[in-house]
């Protein structure tokens, strides 16, 4: 599921790629992923415009389109996008197409559907209606220390809410405590000063780093945890077998050794 160095990820190649050029058609192929707006309204609102910049705000991605609109994308749990030339890559799951100049194409690709799209009048407006907390990457140690005071329950449940802090889900949660040498289950109240300035580093630097390897595992250095996280797995710190459990409604990996539960200091 793409969470926010995923996202960054979408935001940086969309830049790099699919700015400043006329949008000549829309093919809407699965109007389901649409949010409040039709297939044909869509479509008529982008054509002929063109994206000029775009922001990301935790899993969301915002293209501004001239004429004073954007464009809203969530990736669901399966989304990507994808730019080619002409009919050369076409991907199975297209679900909507943005045919540019010259036959350039951006494809957002979702196999299961879970993804959103949709036009939208003001950002600020949108992230204020979903209640979202701020970006991942945006709180400084002191709003996040106050987030965690406020809220009572298992630290990874907590990382995950989107309405306290957006953009980490499941995956990068487990990276995030293991960098922290935190269990995912520990009570946030047992959390003292300096393990959350541990794990407020290790979210900064977890989430940094997974953008310079482009959110790819096959980047990431085998002392990360993702590479490891499966059944079978061993800790890439002490070589002991990795343990699940499922933590707010989701399996969390961890290392029961090196992330042992902590006690209050
Ligand atoms: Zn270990």
């Amino acid at each position: 599921m793409p969470e926010l160095p995923d996202v960054e990820t979408f935001k940086r190649y969309l830049d790099a790629t699919s700015l400043h050029q006329r949008i000549n058609d829309v093919d809407v192929q699965s109007a389901g992923l649409l949010k409040g707006v039709s297939g044909r309204e869509f479509a008529r609102r982008l054509k002929r415009r063109r994206f000029e910049s775009s922001c990301r705000y935790g899993k969301h991605l915002f293209v501004r389109v001239d004429g004073d609109v954007w464009l809203r994308l969530h990736f669901g749990m399966t989304g990507f996008l994808r730019y080619f030339k002409g009919e050369e890559k076409a991907l199975p799951h297209t679900r909507v197409l943005f045919v540019f100049e010259k036959d350039h194409r951006l494809a957002f690709d979702d196999q299961r559907k879970f993804g959103e799209i949709g036009l939208i009048k003001d950002v600020d407006e949108f992230l204020k209606k979903r209640s979202l907390g701020p970006d991942a990457l945006d709180v400084d140690f002191s709003g996040f220390k106050e987030m965690l005071g406020r809220h009572r329950g298992a630290v990874k449940s907590i990382l995950m809410n989107q309405k306290l802090i957006a953009g980490i889900g499941n995956i990068y949660a487990d990276e995030i405590l293991f960098h922290a040498h935190i269990h995912p289950a520990t009570e946030t109240a047992r959390l003292n000063d300096k393990t959350l300035r541990q794990l407020f580093r290790a979210m900064r630097h977890v989430l940094q780093k997974a953008i310079e390897y482009r959110a790819d595992v096959d980047r990431m250095p085998k002392s990360w945890f993702l590479p490891h996280r499966e059944k079978g797995g061993k800790c890439p710190r002490c070589g002991r077998e990795l343990k699940s459990s499922r933590i707010g409604g989701r399996t969390a990996w961890f290392c029961t050794y090196c992330q042992a539960r902590r006690t209050l200091a």
